[in-house]
């Protein structure tokens, strides 16, 4: 592995044979996360493909030459061009596997793989999960000096880190940015010393044995496990959704509302997330058409108040989405009347999707309690029905699911898995 500058890109990269380019930033937390996989993958994969590192705020001149916007950012080249598709963002060991193996011969890459050691870890508690409930988990079993490890297939952060503006956190009086109040849970518990592995792929967990084990290789063990994986958005389910999915069908307002800039766009639903959500979306778009089953909206109040009088907004009750079709730059949604069958098409930009959510417990769900809604069943100090293993925040059958609630559920965990290490 070598650091290198832009003065030596041409003969290092460019000149070499087999390269791969990680141009990563200082105070970048997916960089972090980035650099011990990247560090272990250069062991394995060092003697065929050249691992650089090229710290991109002192040479930004270069990155926009190649176009790189975030960091962190691999670049993979072969002879002096560019292949394999570039990654971003929280980028998993087996992402940059599967590039780095698309360099190399077949039975170069079963040589390499054949190397690859199992290891165990182990710890007093693993949590699953770093949103809010997970964070918070991490932070108070830390400050018990309880030996954790936070492991999570995304970057830590959760539904929050993709939130635009949380105006309900208490302490602040500002609506915070929902990233930044995420950022700084996820350093706050990560300062205190809690073992953080994010961005990886989770291959198997086994509550009774209390053993996870991640990106196939590494097996982590531990003496309590905390679940706190949240949940997922529901799709509706018609035909297009799928394929248009990250191509004009979005489930994050926060993410993709600013590419709608005096666009029209559809909102299918008419819950919390939807209507607050929409309220948002009106700052860039010149019209939003919510689309919505009932026949009246069951956000909370004060939130459909400032809906129905915001004349950017137009609803559509009793009505469902049937099918996403792509006809040039517009998507047309086709909607029915649940009531007369009277089917209309809508034609806009993008389409927002907003109708609740499942629990993430796909991994374990045959093993635990459940309600009737597949939310983990726990007592009041987040004991599931699997000994060991606690439950908290969105994924568990609770009534209200917000930030607070997520953190208090982590609290009372952490609270009694000291109390019974002790
Ligand atoms: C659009 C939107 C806006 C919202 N706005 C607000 C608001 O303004 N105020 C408020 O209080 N609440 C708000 N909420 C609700 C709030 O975000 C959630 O209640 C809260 O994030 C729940 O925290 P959590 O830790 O339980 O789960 P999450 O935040 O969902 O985090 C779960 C974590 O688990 C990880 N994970 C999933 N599966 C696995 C697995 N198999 N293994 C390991 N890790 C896994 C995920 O990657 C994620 O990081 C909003 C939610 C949404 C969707």
């Amino acid at each position: 592995m070598k650091e290198i500058n832009s003065s030596e890109f041409e003969r290092e990269v460019l000149q070499s044979d087999k390269v791969i380019l990680d141009f990563y930033s200082s105070e970048c937390p997916p960089c972090e996360a980035l650099a011990s996989k990247f560090e272990d993958l250069s062991r394995l994969y060092g003697n065929d493909v050249r691992f650089l590192k090229i710290f991109r705020q002192q040479n930004r001149e270069l990155a926009e030459k190649l176009g790189v916007k975030s960091s962190p950012t691999l670049l993979f080249f072969n002879k002096g061009q560019e292949v394999a598709g570039r990654l971003t963002g929280g980028i998993k060991r087996s992402q940059i596997i599967r590039n780095l193996d698309s360099l190399l011969d077949g039975d170069r890459v079963k040589e390499i793989k054949s190397q690859i050691k199992p290891t165990i870890s182990e710890f007093d508690v693993i949590i699953l999960g770093a949103g809010p409930g997970g964070l918070t988990a991490g932070l108070y079993l830390c400050q018990s000096k309880i030996n954790t490890v936070l492991i999570d297939i995304a970057l830590p952060g959760g539904h929050v880190s993709t939130t635009h503006e949380v105006s309900n956190y208490p302490g602040f009086i500002e609506p915070q940015v929902g990233y930044m109040l995420s950022h700084n849970m996820s350093e706050q518990t990560k300062l205190c010393g809690t073992i953080y592995k994010v961005a990886v792929d989770v291959t198997k967990v086994d509550l009774e044995k209390k053993e996870v084990v991640i990106d196939e290789y590494e097996t982590v063990k531990a003496k309590r496990i905390v679940i706190a994986t949240g949940t997922t958005p529901n799709l509706t389910g018609a035909p297009g959704e799928k394929e248009l999915k990250g191509k004009g069908i979005s489930y994050c307002a926060t993410c993709d509302a600013k590419y709608y800039n005096d666009k029209e766009v559809v909102v299918i639903g008419g819950g919390n997330s939807a209507v607050e959500e929409s309220e948002y979306i009106t700052r860039f778009v010149t019209r939003l058409t919510i689309v919505h089953q009932f026949d009246k909206l069951t956000a909370n109040k004060q939130a459909q108040e400032k809906a129905l009088k915001n004349p950017k907004i137009n609803i559509l009750f009793e009505t469902e989405p049937r099918a996403f079709i792509r006809e040039g730059d517009k998507i047309i949604t086709e909607v029915e009347n649940v009531k007369s069958k009277v089917r209309q098409k809508l034609v806009s930009d993008g389409v927002f999707i907003f109708i609740g959510m499942k629990p993430n417990i796909e991994l374990f769900k045959d093993k635990l309690e459940l309600d009737q809604w597949g939310y983990i069943k726990t007592d009041q100090d987040m004991r599931t029905s699997s000994k060991g293993v606690y439950a908290v925040g969105d994924v568990i059958s609770k009534k209200y699911r917000q930030i607070t609630t997520a953190v208090a559920d982590g609290t009372i965990a952490a609270m009694a898995i000291s109390k019974e290490l002790e």
